[in-house]
């Protein structure tokens, strides 16, 4: 049997007035997906646990079929194993977004504008962590450049200290003073965020990206603090052997973390816009190649969300469909056993611009036991009908053993 597992990010969503009473997924013309879900197994999952945070760690945690209750360390941990930093074990690593912040001289009054600043680039995002580093690194603290906006502070021996952070798209078109890091031991990265203003603003890269009507990456905004992260292999709690394909730092520290093999795919960027149909092909490649399982998981529909755009969410909901299910239906007579799963982390709900905690709906797609009397819709709504695991981590076990 193989196994593939398509994580469309923050896909969920609620009920919206200007799509006649429809979510988005409801709303989108996905004739892929509507074909598998004719004889799936549809259900919901709650993927973020009572008293956790509905961010992208725990959730993928749990739908990789880990206990974030037992395994969750922390988001920044696992990006930082994707980009090959070692951590040592009383390290605490750090996410470092580049952002877009208003003007106001006093640091607390300025607004958080972009917390990805306009998508910036990979190789003028490098260029700013270098003058960070340059600037404020040294024997306890290093900045390391990641992709695009997503950059990691490590701050040695620091397990333990006491910080408050709050995450940027959290707190889109808001006023900063009231989620600045608090805690006892906050105010080395309150120094770091007020300094790496001054060092930012007037960067030659910025004042470019400001000709060219483009947000400038005007400070770093330190969230998603953890130490070192000990997964039990994927292949020890399942049996099987598998691959991650995916282009944002967590999801692919999590699967190596996790043994995973991770697999590059040109193009993809972990943005709105990505290689949809080529990381549908290295998946299914993945799959060919002996692998038993393949973690493919797509940032899209999560950044539409946070941007508050209806357009790119139904726009990328339809690439997912296209793109990459609409392959696989292509591809489905090329495989003897088959099971595929379909489903988000965990909503990113248009009307509130960031993650919610609802449980997520699924669907089992098995290529060789069709469902008859299936539920037959995928949906946010049609899935309330269907099975549910309130330990949205049980799920995985379910879907390869169930
Ligand atoms: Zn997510």
């Amino acid at each position: 049997m193989k196994y593939l597992l398509i994580l469309a990010d923050g896909l969920a969503d609620y009920k919206i007035a200007e799509l006649g009473g429809k979510t988005p997924l409801e709303y989108a013309q996905t004739p892929n997906m509507d074909f598998l879900a004719r004889t799936s197994i549809i259900g919901k999952a709650r993927t973020i646990p009572e008293g956790f945070p509905p961010g992208s760690d725990v959730a993928n945690l749990a739908v990789m079929g880990y206990n974030p209750e037992i395994y969750y360390t922390g988001r920044s941990p696992l990006e930082a194993v994707s980009m090959g930093i070692e951590l040592g074990d009383n390290d605490l690593a750090i996410r470092c977004n580049l952002v877009t912040l208003s003007d106001p001289e006093d640091y607390s009054r300025k607004t958080m504008l972009d917390y990805s600043s306009g998508e910036i680039s990979s190789a003028e995002s490098k260029e700013l962590i270098k003058a960070l580093q340059n600037e404020l690194g040294g024997q306890e603290i290093s900045f390391h450049p990641g992709i695009s906006y997503r950059h990691l502070l490590v701050w040695k021996n620091a397990r333990g200290r006491k910080v408050n952070l709050t995450p940027p798209h959290d707190i889109s078109e808001k006023v900063v003073g009231e989620y600045l890091p608090t805690g006892a031991d906050s105010a080395v990265l309150m120094d770091l965020m007020l300094k790496s203003y001054d060092i930012l603003k007037d960067h030659p890269i910025n004042n470019k990206r400001r000709a060219a009507g483009q947000n400038p990456a005007t400070s770093a905004w330190f969230w998603g603090e953890g130490n070192k992260p000990a997964l039990d292999s994927f292949e020890k709690l399942y049996g099987l052997k598998g691959s991650v394909v995916a282009a944002v730092d967590l999801v692919k520290g999590l699967g190596i973390s996790a043994g995973l093999k991770s697999v590059e795919v040109p193009g993809a960027t972990g943005a709105i816009e990505t290689n949809f149909a080529g990381k549908a092909r290295a998946a299914l490649d993945e799959l060919k190649q002996g692998q038993d399982f393949v973690y493919v998981h797509i940032e899209s529909p999560d950044e539409s969300g946070h941007q508050g755009s209806l357009k790119q969410k139904l726009w990328s909901i339809e690439q997912i469909d296209r793109e990459v299910v609409g392959l696989l239906v292509k591809e489905l007579d090329q495989f003897q056993d088959l099971r595929v799963m379909i489903l988000p982390d965990h909503p990113t709900p248009l009307s509130i611009r960031t993650h919610s905690s609802e449980p997520v709906p699924f669907m089992i797609f098995d290529k060789n036991h069709p469902l008859n009397d299936s539920i037959g819709i995928y949906s946010e709504q049609a899935a309330d009908k269907g099975i549910f695991f309130p330990e949205g981590y049980k799920l995985m076990e379910f879907f390869i053993k169930g």
